[in-house]
């Protein structure tokens, strides 16, 4: 049974946050995402409140870099776990048909139901395909039971992969396959921020809408110009532009020019 879920007041000053919160709960109950998953919901939400919930410009760099990458790639894919299918279906669906990166079902805690659970996210918001269902035989090597099952069209055998919301093992498991990473994540210091090519340090909800935008915009350059653009792109000096920018925002606030 579905909670009867609160009415939130569009003047409410933490409205959005509160509606995305909502967002999950609900797709716990679908299944969809997991009680560990709200738990990384609650740490990602508290970097946001330190970014001050809109994408830096260092996210920003990211995505750009994050979209040349994308349209430079033989074999992209998108991984899609519980919590990114339920706060952004439709713009997973956007992401995969503007870059010709398949979506696949990838999921930490995987079970029949909830594999089944993400796909239909996905295909109400108007995927097509959907990959990482049923019967799969390409394994991460190093990594253990359910968690490392990957679609061998699909994750095995791409050169880029979107990772968003990836736990630091996984992140390190495809690194070591030679994958070229990309990664969202509000939190700097996490391992997978760490351990990937390009992190976008920002919330699901606005840096996947900002891969789509630059996607457009990149979409009629050559590849060459494309190429120093993703090359252009340090992550190591992107993280700590992040850092330095939560440091700097919190000194502002904390001095009253916030
Ligand atoms: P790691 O395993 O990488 O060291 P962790 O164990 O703390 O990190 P995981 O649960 O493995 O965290 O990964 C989830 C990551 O996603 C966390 O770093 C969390 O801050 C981040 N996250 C959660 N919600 C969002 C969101 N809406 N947008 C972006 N990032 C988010
Ligand atoms: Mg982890």
């Amino acid at each position: 049974m579905m909670e009867p879920h609160l009415n939130i007041p569009n003047n409410h000053p933490r409205a959005e946050s509160i509606r995305v919160r909502e967002r999950l709960i609900e797709g716990e109950e679908r299944s969809v995402v997991t009680k560990s998953g709200l738990f990384a919901h609650g740490r990602g939400e508290a970097f946001d409140y330190l970014i001050g919930e809109a994408s830096m410009p260092s996210a920003l760099s990211a995505a750009r870099a994050a979209a040349a990458s994308l349209l430079l790639a033989s074999h992209p894919v998108i991984s899609v776990n519980g919590n990114t299918a339920a706060l952004v279906p439709g713009a997973l669906v956007e992401l995969s048909n503007e870059s010709g990166a398949p979506l696949e079902v990838n999921l930490f805690y995987r079970t029949r139901e909830r594999e089944l659970a993400v796909r239909d996210a996905l295909l109400a918001a108007g995927a097509t395909n959907v990959l990482g269902v049923g019967p799969r035989v390409a394994t991460i090597p190093e990594l253990f039971s359910e968690r490392r099952i990957v679609d061998p069209e699909g994750i095995y055998k791409a050169d880029v992969v979107v990772v968003p919301l990836e736990d630091g093992d996984r992140t390190e498991a495809l690194k070591r396959m030679g994958k070229f990473v990309i990664t969202v994540d509000l939190n700097p210091l996490s391992r997978t921020a760490q351990t990937a090519d390009i992190t976008i340090v920002d919330n699901i909800i606005r840096a996947i809408p900002n891969i789509l935008t630059a996607i457009r915009e990149l979409r009629s350059m050559d590849a060459e110009s494309l190429r120093s653009i993703a090359r252009g792109f340090d992550n190591k000096s992107s993280l700590s532009a992040s850092i330095l920018f939560i440091r700097d925002r919190l000194t502002a606030l904390a001095e009253g020019r916030g």
